[in-house]
């Protein structure tokens, strides 16, 4: 039971939290997370921070792939 609590502490993080589908759902629709509020209310600016992360990171690991140093 324990545990549990524990997990779902971590998960609050902002740096871990759960990852967005890769459909993403319209402004006014429910959430994708089941918490029952429109995506516009919960998870829509979080999925954009999220989203615009992991384009970064992306283009990071393809600046580092490239054979141009410098
Ligand atoms: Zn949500």
């Amino acid at each position: 039971m324990g545990m549990f609590s524990r997990f779902f502490k971590s998960e609050s993080n902002d740096n871990s939290g759960p990852i967005p589908p890769e459909v993403l759902p319209l402004r006014n629709d429910m959430c994708w997370c089941g918490s029952g509020l429109k995506y516009k209310k919960c998870h829509l600016d979080k999925d954009q921070v999220y989203l615009e992360n992991k384009r970064q990171k992306e283009l990071a690991a393809k600046k580092a792939c490239s054979p141009v140093y410098g």
